[in-house]
């Protein structure tokens, strides 16, 4: 007999993009980190570590993070649920809602890999359906899975395409289950999904501030829901899965929206280059609304482009899948790593 459940011994789990030691000399364009530094403000105030804050339990609800939340968003703070990375959140969410076959986890492909995972080991019926060329969210085939939770990442990763609030509005009335729109990458977008929470009981919107608040290392991700819709949730996750330093470094860096939207500017304006820059190397790349973008190399030997870079000490993202095996995934670096990449590429094009 094994030591684990069938679901366990039957995944692999989730394989996470290669993490150097800090301090490795590495060109780290593999897990769309931010490469500008957190908010100043979030650093101060973790500089006032207070010993006394670690003694105690931290707030089950990290409140004072959820105030910060609400005023820089307007929403009121019991519409938002607080986790350790919003990858703690989509694990909380199957766990309260998804179940074998008859409470399936639906997802268009190809998207967010731990979506899969997180249903395999659940275990709960993971129903994925391929996005056509043009990346048109399939409604009729999502609706028609019936799932209890139906995972939507806007921008999408590795894509890069942002889908239409229309679409997103379409898929809320006509599924019967929860919608869950993965912002994770909002922040580098030109819209959000987020007044729909107010239009649908069934819609919970996710953010985090690992990529567009530069603290992927803090952990913090969150969820926005009407009160109803958060109180299972609530039930599920661990009463104490936010840490008293988390919660008050998170609402420095949340209520800091002007720095963030600076390092995101520049990001963004990057992005555009490197896009135009690959394109001129004759890469094929999609319009991309995140952090990183999705790049076809002229001769398809995507793999044998990144283990070429990483032997370079430029660690981009290749994920070894149908439909994602001729293609490279690039985070938006400093304009200085950008131009190290597009370098090293260029003499492996040539050559
Ligand atoms: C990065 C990412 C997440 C997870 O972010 P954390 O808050 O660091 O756990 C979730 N969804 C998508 C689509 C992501 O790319």
């Amino acid at each position: 007999m094994s030591y684990f459940r069938a679901a366990v011994d039957a995944t692999t789990g989730y394989i996470p993009g290669e993490q150097p030691k800090p301090g490795t000399k590495i060109i780290k364009l593999n897990t769309n980190e931010n490469p500008y530094p957190p908010s100043p403000d979030a650093i101060k105030v973790l500089r006032t570590i207070d010993s006394e804050w670690l003694r105690r339990y931290p707030d089950p609800y990290a409140m004072d993070f959820c105030l910060a939340v609400s005023e820089v968003l307007g929403i009121p703070a019991d519409w938002i649920i607080v986790s350790n990375g919003s990858d703690e959140l989509l694990n909380v969410i199957i766990r309260a809602c998804a179940e074998g076959s008859d409470r399936p986890v639906v997802y268009p492909m190809p998207t967010y890999v731990l979506y899969k995972t997180l249903a395999a080991l659940q275990p709960a019926k993971a129903i994925a359906i391929n996005y056509d060329q043009s990346f048109q969210l399939p409604i009729d085939e999502l609706v028609a899975a019936k799932g209890a939770v139906t995972f939507i990442a806007s921008p999408n990763s590795p894509s890069g395409h942002i889908v239409p609030l229309d679409d997103l509005r379409e898929l809320a009335q006509r599924i019967s289950g929860i919608l869950v729109i993965d912002e994770a990458y909002v922040d580098f977008a030109e819209y959000s999904a987020l007044s729909l929470v107010k239009e649908f009981e069934n819609v919970i919107i996710l953010r985090t501030l690992s990529k567009g608040y530069s603290l992927a290392g803090l952990r913090m991700g969150f969820g926005i829901a009407n009160p109803q819709l958060l109180s299972g949730l609530f039930k599920v996750k661990d009463s104490y899965n936010i840490d008293a330093i988390a919660t008050l470094v998170g609402a420095a860096a949340i209520r800091d929206q002007a720095y963030k939207n600076e390092c995101a500017a520049k990001i963004k304006k990057s992005r555009a280059k490197l896009t135009s820059n690959l394109q001129s190397l004759d890469f094929t790349v999609l319009n991309s609304h995140g952090n990183f973008v999705l790049a076809t190399p002229p001769e398809g030997n995507a793999e044998q482009l990144y283990l070429q870079l990483k032997a370079q000490g430029i660690l981009v993202r290749y994920f070894k899948q149908p439909g994602l095996d001729d293609k490279l995934r690039i985070t938006v670096g400093t304009e200085q790593q950008n131009q190290t990449l597009l370098k090293a590429l260029q003499i492996k094009v040539i050559s």
